[in-house]
Protein backbone atom coordinates (compact mmCIF):
# COMPACT_ATOMS: atom_id res chain seq x y z
CA UNK A 1 0.00 0.00 0.00
CA UNK A 2 0.93 3.65 -1.02
CA UNK A 3 1.69 5.58 2.10
CA UNK A 4 -0.53 9.03 1.24
CA UNK A 5 -1.24 11.32 4.65
CA UNK A 6 -4.65 11.51 3.74
CA UNK A 7 -5.20 8.01 3.99
CA UNK A 8 -4.80 6.12 7.37
CA UNK A 9 -2.25 4.00 8.00
CA UNK A 10 -2.68 0.64 9.34
CA UNK A 11 -1.28 0.98 12.40
CA UNK A 12 0.20 3.80 14.73
CA UNK A 13 2.24 3.74 17.77
CA UNK A 14 2.55 6.25 19.53
CA UNK A 15 4.93 7.88 22.24
CA UNK A 16 7.45 4.62 21.73
CA UNK A 17 10.70 5.13 23.12
CA UNK A 18 12.78 4.52 19.91
CA UNK A 19 16.03 2.57 19.42
CA UNK A 20 16.79 2.63 15.87
CA UNK A 21 18.79 -0.41 16.42
CA UNK A 22 21.94 1.56 14.67
CA UNK A 23 23.19 2.51 18.12
CA UNK A 24 21.97 6.07 18.31
CA UNK A 25 20.40 7.11 21.20
CA UNK A 26 16.46 6.47 22.04
CA UNK A 27 14.27 8.99 21.10
CA UNK A 28 10.62 9.36 21.84
CA UNK A 29 8.41 9.51 18.53
CA UNK A 30 5.72 8.07 16.31
CA UNK A 31 5.81 4.60 13.98
CA UNK A 32 3.71 4.11 10.95
CA UNK A 33 3.06 1.14 9.35
CA UNK A 34 1.45 0.11 6.40
CA UNK A 35 1.24 -3.54 5.26
CA UNK A 36 4.62 -4.62 6.24
CA UNK A 37 6.26 -1.20 6.15
CA UNK A 38 7.26 1.37 8.48
CA UNK A 39 5.97 4.39 5.98
CA UNK A 40 6.86 7.29 8.71
CA UNK A 41 8.85 7.84 11.86
CA UNK A 42 8.56 11.50 13.85
CA UNK A 43 5.83 13.00 15.53
CA UNK A 44 2.61 11.66 13.85
CA UNK A 45 -0.11 13.06 15.92
CA UNK A 46 -2.06 14.30 12.98
CA UNK A 47 -1.66 11.27 11.09
CA UNK A 48 -5.07 9.08 10.55
CA UNK A 49 -4.53 5.26 11.74
CA UNK A 50 -6.97 2.33 11.56
CA UNK A 51 -4.94 1.00 14.92
CA UNK A 52 -3.72 2.98 17.38
CA UNK A 53 -0.99 1.74 19.47
CA UNK A 54 -0.43 4.09 22.67
CA UNK A 55 3.60 3.06 23.45
CA UNK A 56 3.71 5.50 26.43
CA UNK A 57 6.48 4.39 28.54
CA UNK A 58 7.19 1.16 26.63
CA UNK A 59 10.77 0.85 24.04
CA UNK A 60 10.22 -0.21 20.24
CA UNK A 61 13.02 -1.68 18.34
CA UNK A 62 14.03 -3.42 15.32
CA UNK A 63 13.30 -6.88 15.70
CA UNK A 64 16.49 -9.16 17.16
CA UNK A 65 18.47 -11.47 15.07
CA UNK A 66 19.19 -14.39 17.60
CA UNK A 67 22.49 -15.71 16.28
CA UNK A 68 23.02 -18.65 18.33
CA UNK A 69 19.74 -21.11 17.53
CA UNK A 70 19.50 -24.71 16.90
CA UNK A 71 15.75 -23.54 15.80
CA UNK A 72 17.01 -25.80 12.17
CA UNK A 73 13.90 -27.96 12.64
CA UNK A 74 11.51 -25.72 15.20
CA UNK A 75 10.84 -23.23 12.33
CA UNK A 76 9.47 -26.16 10.29
CA UNK A 77 7.97 -28.30 13.31
CA UNK A 78 6.38 -25.11 14.90
CA UNK A 79 6.30 -22.22 12.04
CA UNK A 80 4.48 -19.71 14.92
CA UNK A 81 8.00 -19.65 16.75
CA UNK A 82 6.03 -18.16 19.57
CA UNK A 83 9.26 -18.54 22.03
CA UNK A 84 11.27 -16.38 19.74
CA UNK A 85 8.40 -13.46 18.28
CA UNK A 86 7.37 -13.21 22.19
CA UNK A 87 11.01 -11.80 22.69
CA UNK A 88 11.26 -9.87 20.05
CA UNK A 89 13.20 -12.12 17.72
CA UNK A 90 12.56 -12.20 14.20
CA UNK A 91 15.48 -13.72 12.84
CA UNK A 92 17.27 -16.73 13.36
CA UNK A 93 20.76 -18.61 12.62
CA UNK A 94 20.56 -21.99 12.52
CA UNK A 95 23.21 -24.98 12.10
CA UNK A 96 25.41 -23.16 14.93
CA UNK A 97 27.81 -26.04 16.60
CA UNK A 98 28.51 -28.47 13.74
CA UNK A 99 24.88 -29.50 13.44
CA UNK A 100 22.26 -28.33 10.73
CA UNK A 101 19.53 -30.14 9.27
CA UNK A 102 20.84 -29.17 5.81
CA UNK A 103 22.61 -30.61 3.65
CA UNK A 104 22.08 -33.83 5.79
CA UNK A 105 21.56 -37.57 4.72
CA UNK A 106 20.94 -39.73 7.87
CA UNK A 107 20.99 -43.21 8.16
CA UNK A 108 20.04 -44.66 11.62
CA UNK A 109 20.18 -42.61 14.58
CA UNK A 110 21.60 -38.68 14.38
CA UNK A 111 24.83 -38.48 16.11
CA UNK A 112 25.42 -36.62 19.45
CA UNK A 113 24.91 -33.69 19.24
CA UNK A 114 22.69 -33.41 15.41
CA UNK A 115 19.78 -35.39 17.69
CA UNK A 116 19.12 -32.15 19.79
CA UNK A 117 17.96 -30.74 16.88
CA UNK A 118 15.12 -33.86 16.08
CA UNK A 119 14.38 -37.29 15.40
CA UNK A 120 16.23 -39.07 12.72
CA UNK A 121 13.00 -38.82 10.92
CA UNK A 122 13.21 -35.21 10.15
CA UNK A 123 16.12 -35.12 8.86
CA UNK A 124 14.72 -34.94 5.32
CA UNK A 125 17.10 -32.56 3.66
CA UNK A 126 20.26 -33.45 1.61
CA UNK A 127 20.82 -30.69 0.12
CA UNK A 128 20.25 -26.82 1.24
CA UNK A 129 18.52 -25.73 -1.54
CA UNK A 130 15.36 -28.16 -0.30
CA UNK A 131 16.01 -27.21 3.14
CA UNK A 132 15.29 -23.60 1.83
CA UNK A 133 12.11 -24.97 -0.23
CA UNK A 134 10.94 -26.62 3.22
CA UNK A 135 10.76 -22.91 4.69
CA UNK A 136 9.65 -20.89 1.79
CA UNK A 137 6.48 -22.89 1.23
CA UNK A 138 5.46 -22.93 4.86
CA UNK A 139 7.21 -20.06 6.31
CA UNK A 140 7.89 -19.39 10.05
CA UNK A 141 7.46 -16.15 11.43
CA UNK A 142 10.58 -15.85 11.72
CA UNK A 143 13.17 -15.25 9.26
CA UNK A 144 15.86 -17.65 8.90
CA UNK A 145 19.73 -17.71 7.85
CA UNK A 146 21.24 -21.04 7.79
CA UNK A 147 24.54 -22.26 8.38
CA UNK A 148 26.17 -25.49 7.59
CA UNK A 149 27.03 -27.97 10.14
CA UNK A 150 30.65 -29.70 10.22
CA UNK A 151 29.26 -32.76 12.20
CA UNK A 152 26.80 -32.50 9.63
CA UNK A 153 29.12 -32.91 6.93
CA UNK A 154 30.92 -35.97 8.93
CA UNK A 155 27.83 -37.87 8.86
CA UNK A 156 27.16 -37.61 5.81
CA UNK A 157 30.42 -38.87 4.54
CA UNK A 158 31.68 -41.17 7.51
CA UNK A 159 31.38 -44.45 8.46
CA UNK A 160 33.10 -43.68 11.65
CA UNK A 161 33.09 -40.38 13.53
CA UNK A 162 35.67 -41.07 15.74
CA UNK A 163 38.47 -40.78 13.59
CA UNK A 164 39.90 -37.91 10.90
CA UNK A 165 38.50 -37.60 7.38
CA UNK A 166 40.69 -38.90 4.64
CA UNK A 167 41.11 -36.76 2.14
CA UNK A 168 38.32 -38.18 -0.32
CA UNK A 169 35.96 -37.31 2.89
CA UNK A 170 37.38 -33.93 2.81
CA UNK A 171 36.85 -33.49 -0.93
CA UNK A 172 32.95 -34.87 -0.68
CA UNK A 173 32.76 -32.32 2.78
CA UNK A 174 33.56 -29.45 0.13
CA UNK A 175 31.80 -30.54 -2.38
CA UNK A 176 28.64 -30.64 -0.18
CA UNK A 177 29.44 -27.33 1.54
CA UNK A 178 30.03 -25.36 -1.68
CA UNK A 179 26.64 -26.43 -2.87
CA UNK A 180 24.71 -25.21 0.25
CA UNK A 181 26.61 -22.45 -0.06
CA UNK A 182 25.68 -21.67 -3.77
CA UNK A 183 21.96 -22.47 -2.32
CA UNK A 184 22.34 -19.41 0.14
CA UNK A 185 23.52 -20.87 2.96
CA UNK A 186 26.10 -17.99 5.25
CA UNK A 187 28.89 -20.25 6.01
CA UNK A 188 30.59 -23.22 7.85
CA UNK A 189 29.68 -24.08 11.40
CA UNK A 190 32.06 -26.64 13.73
CA UNK A 191 31.07 -27.91 17.18
CA UNK A 192 34.45 -29.72 17.30
CA UNK A 193 34.46 -29.79 21.32
CA UNK A 194 31.72 -32.98 20.85
CA UNK A 195 33.22 -36.31 20.34
CA UNK A 196 31.92 -36.43 16.80
CA UNK A 197 33.68 -33.47 15.53
CA UNK A 198 36.86 -33.92 17.80
CA UNK A 199 38.70 -35.83 16.00
CA UNK A 200 38.56 -33.79 13.15
CA UNK A 201 42.18 -32.54 12.97
CA UNK A 202 42.80 -28.71 12.56
CA UNK A 203 44.01 -29.83 8.99
CA UNK A 204 40.47 -31.37 8.04
CA UNK A 205 39.22 -27.66 9.53
CA UNK A 206 41.12 -25.41 7.02
CA UNK A 207 40.59 -27.64 4.03
CA UNK A 208 36.96 -25.74 4.17
CA UNK A 209 38.98 -22.23 4.00
CA UNK A 210 39.32 -21.89 0.16
CA UNK A 211 35.53 -22.76 -0.25
CA UNK A 212 34.59 -19.97 2.57
CA UNK A 213 37.19 -17.89 1.32
CA UNK A 214 35.49 -18.30 -2.33
CA UNK A 215 32.09 -17.16 -1.41
CA UNK A 216 33.07 -14.54 1.44
CA UNK A 217 31.20 -17.19 3.39
CA UNK A 218 31.30 -17.10 7.82
CA UNK A 219 33.21 -19.57 9.75
CA UNK A 220 31.79 -20.05 13.63
CA UNK A 221 32.85 -22.45 15.84
CA UNK A 222 32.31 -24.09 19.05
CA UNK A 223 35.80 -24.48 20.22
CA UNK A 224 37.87 -27.71 20.29
CA UNK A 225 37.55 -26.65 24.14
CA UNK A 226 36.09 -24.05 26.51
CA UNK A 227 38.31 -25.47 29.38
CA UNK A 228 42.18 -24.75 30.20
CA UNK A 229 43.17 -25.10 26.89
CA UNK A 230 40.64 -22.29 25.63
CA UNK A 231 43.25 -20.04 24.66
CA UNK A 232 45.01 -22.47 22.23
CA UNK A 233 41.40 -23.59 21.13
CA UNK A 234 41.01 -19.92 20.29
CA UNK A 235 44.13 -19.65 18.21
CA UNK A 236 43.14 -22.96 16.53
CA UNK A 237 39.81 -20.65 15.14
CA UNK A 238 41.80 -17.19 14.25
CA UNK A 239 44.00 -19.12 12.14
CA UNK A 240 40.72 -19.85 9.71
CA UNK A 241 40.82 -16.13 9.13
CA UNK A 242 44.54 -15.55 9.03
CA UNK A 243 45.05 -18.12 6.36
CA UNK A 244 41.98 -17.34 4.39
CA UNK A 245 41.24 -13.85 5.40
CA UNK A 246 37.32 -14.85 6.46
CA UNK A 247 34.51 -14.13 8.88
CA UNK A 248 35.41 -16.20 12.20
CA UNK A 249 32.53 -15.95 14.92
CA UNK A 250 33.46 -17.78 18.52
CA UNK A 251 30.09 -19.20 19.13
CA UNK A 252 29.05 -18.87 23.10
CA UNK A 253 32.42 -17.47 24.43
CA UNK A 254 33.03 -18.61 27.62
CA UNK A 255 35.57 -19.84 30.38
CA UNK A 256 34.29 -23.50 31.37
CA UNK A 257 35.44 -24.93 34.49
CA UNK A 258 36.75 -23.96 37.64
CA UNK A 259 39.88 -23.92 37.07
CA UNK A 260 39.30 -21.11 34.54
CA UNK A 261 36.51 -18.98 36.57
CA UNK A 262 38.06 -15.32 36.53
CA UNK A 263 39.82 -15.39 33.07
CA UNK A 264 37.07 -13.81 30.67
CA UNK A 265 39.44 -10.52 30.98
CA UNK A 266 42.16 -13.26 28.98
CA UNK A 267 39.67 -13.93 26.67
CA UNK A 268 39.04 -10.59 25.75
CA UNK A 269 42.49 -9.51 25.41
CA UNK A 270 42.74 -12.21 22.78
CA UNK A 271 40.80 -10.76 20.95
CA UNK A 272 42.30 -7.41 20.66
CA UNK A 273 45.74 -9.36 20.26
CA UNK A 274 44.37 -9.93 16.53
CA UNK A 275 44.38 -6.29 15.44
CA UNK A 276 42.30 -3.06 15.06
CA UNK A 277 41.53 -4.86 10.89
CA UNK A 278 40.76 -8.61 12.50
CA UNK A 279 37.76 -10.38 10.98
CA UNK A 280 37.57 -12.32 14.19
CA UNK A 281 34.54 -11.73 17.08
CA UNK A 282 32.04 -13.91 18.88
CA UNK A 283 28.43 -14.36 20.65
CA UNK A 284 28.03 -15.29 24.00
CA UNK A 285 25.34 -16.15 26.55
CA UNK A 286 23.37 -13.34 28.14
CA UNK A 287 23.06 -15.51 31.41
CA UNK A 288 26.02 -17.20 33.39
CA UNK A 289 24.73 -20.66 32.88
CA UNK A 290 25.84 -23.15 29.77
CA UNK A 291 24.46 -26.78 28.85
CA UNK A 292 25.21 -29.52 26.92
CA UNK A 293 24.18 -33.14 25.88
CA UNK A 294 24.69 -36.03 27.59
ZN1 LIG B 1 27.72 -24.90 21.00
Amino acid sequence: MQYTVAQPVDTLIQGAKVFDGLGNEARTCDVAINADRIVAIGELTSLLANEVIDAKGLCLAPGFIDVHTHDDLEVLRNPNMAAKISQGVTTVITGNCGISAAPAIVKGCAPDPMNLLGAASEFKFANMADYITAIQSAPSNVNVAALVGHTTLRNNVMDDLLRAATESEITQMCQQLESALNAGALGLSTGLAYKNANFATTDEVQAFGPVLKAHNALYTTHLRTEFDAVLDAMDEAFAMEKLFEIKVIISHLKCAGKNNWGRAPELIERFSVQGAHSRCSCDAYPYAASSSTL
